[in-house]
């Protein structure tokens, strides 16, 4: 059985250190004792040293969402894997459809970037997802498929499975539209499908996949109730410790 992992992404909100502060310390109480759930929130770099010392005793670890691919140099307004390391964070979000669309980053870019924080025992999750004119023209697996293949590529199997995949459909960020139970599930078992051909059985089976987009406590409990998805990657959802928590006890339930 794979242990949910729920992730809460804040994006570019709640980055001021008293905002931080008051999220976390209402979120803390809300999910202590809840141990059968990976609870990651992955902060803005300016509240990243404030948030540490603020979660350390509890079960809630710390993330970044973005980092570079080297440690140190002439890469202006860059952030440095090790910095991030040092400081405490454990986790770190790569290849965010944000990242992507916006920031133009490649599936070879993070590639690299994921090598990289593998190197240094920053454990990745790796967000992979189609945009909806993929999905309507029918090439959601190719897509997937091609992601993987570049995102990945010359991994080892153990390397892999320190991956979580948070497969995200672009379409379904931010919109309040969620791709129903039955449609993640596809996907997700897709993803068992290809990681088993190009890896093996076990990596496929043991690896984490999470579902992103417009997740809310009103469809958390279904979505996390499928076979294959192990927890959710959370935006806006995130952003409240009561919303959020409610999200993390439907992982809780969801693991039997
Ligand atoms: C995300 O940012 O990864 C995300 C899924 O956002 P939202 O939950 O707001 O759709």
């Amino acid at each position: 059985m794979r242990k949910p992992i729920i992730g809460g992404n804040w994006k570019m909100n709640r980055g001021t250190p008293h905002e931080s502060k008051e999220m976390l310390e209402s979120l803390i109480p809300l999910v202590e004792g809840i141990n059968n759930v990976d609870i990651i929130i992955a902060a803005p770099f300016t509240v990243l040293i404030n948030a540490y010392e603020i979660l350390k005793n509890t079960n809630i670890k710390l993330g970044a969402q973005n980092m570079y691919f080297e440690d140190k140099g002439a890469y202006t307004g860059e952030i440095s894997p090790s910095f991030l390391k040092d400081i405490g964070v454990e986790y770190i979000i790569l290849g965010h459809s944000e990242r992507r669309d916006i920031f133009k980053e490649s599936d070879s870019l993070i590639n690299k970037k994921l090598k990289k924080a593998l190197s240094i025992n920053l454990k990745p999750i790796v967000c992979i997802g189609e945009h909806l004119e993929e999905r309507e023209a029918g090439k959601t697996k190719e897509i997937i498929e091609y992601q993987i293949n570049v995102t990945f590529k010359d991994l080892t199997s153990e390397e892999l499975q320190r991956v979580v995949i948070a497969y995200e459909p672009i379409w379904a960020i931010g919109t309040g539209k969620t791709a129903t139970p039955e449609q993640a599930e596809e996907i997700h078992i897709f993803i068992r499908e290809i990681l088993k051909k190009k890896f093996n059985e076990e990596t496929a089976n043991m690896i984490r996949i999470q579902y992103g987009g417009s997740i809310k406590p009103i469809n958390a409990e279904d979505l996390f109730n499928k076979e294959n998805i192990d927890g959710g990657l959370v935006g806006g959802a995130s952003l409240q410790a009561n919303s959020l928590s409610q999200i993390i006890k439907a992982a809780d339930n969801s693991y039997r």
